[in-house]
């Protein structure tokens, strides 16, 4: 039974670009770069219990900035609690709602309750933690008053089409970031290895090391479980990536591509960010010119700009079908980088930025602008502190000011630079 159609037009819209906000440096580089929506977690009850987070003062700074150039917020609250967790918890939903939060995202039904009697007006999101692998499930949290679900990552486009055509709720996809091996987060391996609860947002993330064999008798002898002798990393999954899925997706009338990385790098989280818009946008024109979305191919330029972002490699995991080894990074914990990022403008009279890398004069940079696939390119050709003392390099982490050849003069405060490593 079809409970809540979807209009076949709004399949044509453009979805929602959602990206992580780990901080509130995060958050307004996101901004910057195009994002429509951002989430974020306070300091308690979020499944990100080691990302910077937000204080109070911080929560309603980023929801003001957020909103004054029109990008909704969405606040995590999507630890599965225990009874001890439940402290303090009804003054966070209300702290929430009366920051103005446009929703709030949850995966446990006790949360969910307490939302309902303490926040009743504000939106609820469900998160990917509840794992909704099927229509049923997704007609069931639709009736529960959901005004939005976020789908398991396990799931295949065909899946995704389906469900469509049951719930009229809105419908979120991850389509870039971090996979678990286990079902998005319900993994007990950090818990095993380190104490860490991934469960209450404090994942060690022991998918990524490196494993060998141990005989009984022979303890510390490390037997190597792979012929390759940098190791074993069975656990390790690539990272997601559905950017050539883009025009698909957006003709099965997904409402929001969600991106993730809250303890990611800001210049991950802008990067991605910019890519993705670049990619939307590019659709939105080609689909305005009558091209067929499920027949459009994004130009190869798009995947060269992936690749200058640092990663443990791709795969669309489930979109197309269960996915083998060949998903799966063995031979190392991440792929070696061809740029990294190298600071953040902070001003541009003069020309000042943020270190975040090592830089130096004569360094080639790539400076990422809004509206514009690719980068600029730049060289360093002067660079001093705050005060106008000569550099030949910076460390990083400083203030410093640079002139580049040619003149950089578009770039904003937020704009990113990142350096080419080869
Ligand atoms: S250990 Fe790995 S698979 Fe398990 S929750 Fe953490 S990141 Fe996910």
């Amino acid at each position: 039974m079809v409970l809540f159609p979807k209009e076949q037009s709004s399949a044509q819209a453009l979805p929602e670009l959602l990206a992580p906000a780990g901080s509130l440096e995060k958050l307004q580089v996101a901004v910057h770069y195009g994002a429509d929506a951002v989430y974020l977690g306070g300091k308690q009850h979020s499944l990100r219990a080691r990302a910077a987070n937000f204080s109070e003062e911080d929560l309603r700074t980023g929801v003001a900035y957020a909103h004054a150039n029109g990008v909704k917020v969405y606040a995590t609250v999507n630890i599965f609690a225990h009874n001890d967790d439940l402290d303090g918890l009804v003054t966070s939903l209300r702290l929430l709602a009366q920051t103005g939060v446009d929703a709030c995202i949850v995966a446990d039904p006790g949360v969910i309750r307490l939302a309902r009697e303490h926040a009743p007006d504000m939106p609820l999101h469900l998160s990917t933690q509840a794992n909704v692998t099927n229509q049923e499930s997704a007609v069931f949290w639709q009736e529960q008053g959901l005004a939005r679900i976020n789908l398991a990552r396990e799931l295949g486009l065909k899946e995704i089409e389906v469900i469509r055509t049951r719930v009229g709720c809105q419908l979120e996809v991850f389509v870039h970031g971090a996979l678990c091996i286990s079902y998005s987060g319900r993994c007990l391996l950090s818990t095993y290895f380190a104490g860490r609860d991934a469960n209450q947002g404090d994942c060690a993330q022991p998918c990524r090391y490196s494993y060998a064999l141990v005989e009984e008798k022979r303890p510390g002898q490390y037997f190597p479980i792979e012929e390759d002798e940098r190791g074993a990393y069975i656990f390790n999954s690539r990272d997601l990536c559905l950017l050539a899925y883009l025009p698909k997706l957006v003709k099965a009338g997904v409402d929001s591509l969600k991106i993730e990385g809250r303890m990611k790098s800001v210049g991950y989280v802008g990067a991605v960010v910019h890519l993705y818009r670049q990619a939307l946008q590019w659709i939105q024109t080609q689909a305005a010119a009558g091209a067929e979305l499920t027949s459009l191919s994004l130009p190869q330029e798009f995947f060269q700009q992936l690749n200058a972002i640092g990663t443990r490699g791709h795969t669309e995991n489930f979109f197309l079908g269960i996915p083998d080894a060949s998903d799966m990074l063995h031979h190392s914990t991440r792929i070696a980088q061809t740029a990294v990022p190298v600071g953040i403008v902070r001003s541009n009279n003069p020309l000042t930025i943020e270190t975040r890398h090592l830089l130096a004069l004569g360094d080639e940079l790539e400076c990422l602008l809004p509206g514009r696939l690719q980068p600029l390119p730049a060289r360093v050709t002067a660079l001093t502190d705050e005060k106008g003392q000569a550099l030949e390099r910076a460390n990083p982490n400083r203030l410093v000011r640079l002139s580049t050849e040619p003149v950089l003069k578009e770039l904003a405060p937020h704009s990113l630079l990142r350096k080419k490593l080869y």
